[in-house]
């Protein structure tokens, strides 16, 4: 492929879950059918980022590998209806659950799983030609995805190199959805261990999502699989350039040029339109203007916090579909002028822009309106440390009291550890703020009026 390829890798139970919506879509938008038969002609060799050809004529598979540690989740894709589209040898499967517990998943589970997995990720490499980097989906508040994902994670950076871009989405625990009482911990320890080895992480917050499944898309008590399947159009959205030929595509490792300014300060905000709700629309058609506009609102972001509180670092827009390439400058002028858009003062306001002409393709019995057009705006934004603070908060709260903690040392972690992964989030989020300042507020005087909302910490 000319792109060259891309290997995703999902873990655990949400991982493997959002996989279902992810390529439920890919297939959709390629014209694969369940068994892996091609039933278009795709326009281009774009597609072989993600699919390879199989020794059948017409037929491929997704460059994917799945894992997790107990067999249920992915046994439902081994009998369900995409059960032939995937090979075996890339369903990777142990007998034991790691219990919501990151020790264990980091341990035990992964002295079972990492060379099996290792080994099916390595296969599928071996059939790329220019491979250039890896997509993880897990959730950080589980065992599985945080535990043996870091893992993995850790044996990425070590087998490929740096060579390779590495992005994650990351399911970020959401209290009222999940009632495990040690996502904290998880999710923490998770990252602390992970941090050095993603170029670019994602957090996707379930809360977010629900909200945006309640109150925009009048789906009043929302699945996982509804939260999935937003998921899915994101990511689809996210990586259209990469599976399609376009007018300007944004590579993974320009993205990560683009975002990332420090190595630690990579944890951009993802933002996604339009969401319209299938009962209101039949067809959506707006304009480039009103899409970017409404892609910019805080209910179309996928964790809660406020940028308008915090300073943008870079944005990175990505559309699909048909996009009048005219009026997005006027569109992001627009948005710019508008006070609450602020970036740092060593950052050019650049946006860089990417446009593919394949529109975002409908889930038949979805909740989103079928449209010609999306958009994807990854922004780095230093207010997405309050998702950090939050999560620091919960995580102190119970180790105060060393609540749960013996579960974790009983499974080869140090007590230290937990201090640690505590101390480098609290620097993360003071990273953030040291980025934040480097803007003064009260820059020639015009920003002064609103400073107080960028002090509160
Ligand atoms: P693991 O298999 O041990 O990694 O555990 P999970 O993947 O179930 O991780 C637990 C976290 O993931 C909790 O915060 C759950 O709310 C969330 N979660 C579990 N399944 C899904 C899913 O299908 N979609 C989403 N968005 N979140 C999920």
């Amino acid at each position: 492929a000319g792109k060259g390829e891309i290997i995703q890798i999902h873990i655990g139970q949400a991982g493997v879950q959002i996989a279902n919506a992810c390529w439920e879509l890919y297939c959709l938008e390629h014209g694969v059918i369940a068994n892996g038969r091609l039933i278009q002609q795709p326009p281009d060799d774009s597609f072989l980022t993600f699919f390879e050809c199989t020794s059948q004529q017409s037929c491929v598979q997704p460059r994917v590998v799945m894992i997790d540690t107990e067999p249920t989740v992915i046994d439902e894709i081994r009998t369900g209806a995409y059960k032939n589209l995937f090979h075996p040898d890339t369903l990777i499967t142990g007998k034991d659950d790691s219990g919501s517990n990151f020790s264990r998943g980091y341990n035990l589970m992964a002295s079972e799983l990492l060379d099996r997995s290792m080994n099916a990720i390595r296969r599928v490499a071996d059939r790329c030609r220019g491979l250039r980097g890896f997509l993880v989906y897990r959730a950080i508040g589980g065992g599985s995805g945080s535990g043996l994902g870091t893992r993995i994670m850790e044996k990425l950076v070590e087998d490929f190199g740096k060579k390779m871009t590495i992005v994650e989405f990351l399911v970020y625990p959401s209290p009222s959805i999940s009632p495990v009482i040690v996502e904290p911990y998880n999710a923490l320890l998770a990252t602390h261990f992970s941090m050095d080895c993603a170029d670019v992480s994602f957090i996707v917050d379930n809360e977010a999502l629900y909200d945006i499944c309640a109150n925009t898309l009048n789906v009043p008590a929302p699945t996982y699989t509804n939260l999935n399947r937003i998921i899915g159009q994101v990511v689809a959205g996210f990586t259209a350039s990469q599976r399609f030929g376009g007018q300007s595509s944004v590579s993974f490792q320009e993205l990560q040029t683009n975002l990332v300014p420090y190595p630690r300060i990579h944890y951009p905000l993802i933002n996604y339109a339009p969401l319209v709700p299938h009962s209101h629309a039949q067809f959506v058609n707006m304009s480039t203007a009103q899409l970017t506009g409404q892609c910019f609102q805080m209910s179309n972001q996928m964790v809660r916090c406020n940028p308008s509180h915090g300073k943008y670092m870079a944005c990175v827009l990505l559309y699909r579909g048909d996009i009048a390439t005219n009026e997005i400058n006027l569109a992001l002028e627009n948005i710019k002028r508008t006070r609450s858009f602020r970036f740092v003062d060593w950052s050019p306001t650049g946006f860089k822009v990417g446009v593919s002409n394949m529109p975002p393709a409908y889930v038949p019995g979805g909740d989103l309106a079928p449209t010609n057009s999306a958009c994807v705006a990854v922004s780095n934004n230093t207010n997405i440390r309050i998702a950090w603070c939050r999560l620091v908060n919960k995580f102190d709260k119970l180790y105060q009291r060393r609540a749960f903690v013996y579960h974790y040392v009983g499974e080869g972690l140090e007590e230290g550890n937990f201090a640690e992964a505590s101390e480098n989030i609290c620097q993360l989020v003071h990273d953030y703020l040291e980025v934040d300042a480097t803007a003064p507020n009260s820059r020639r005087g015009t920003d002064a009026d609103d400073g107080g909302s960028t002090g509160s910490n």
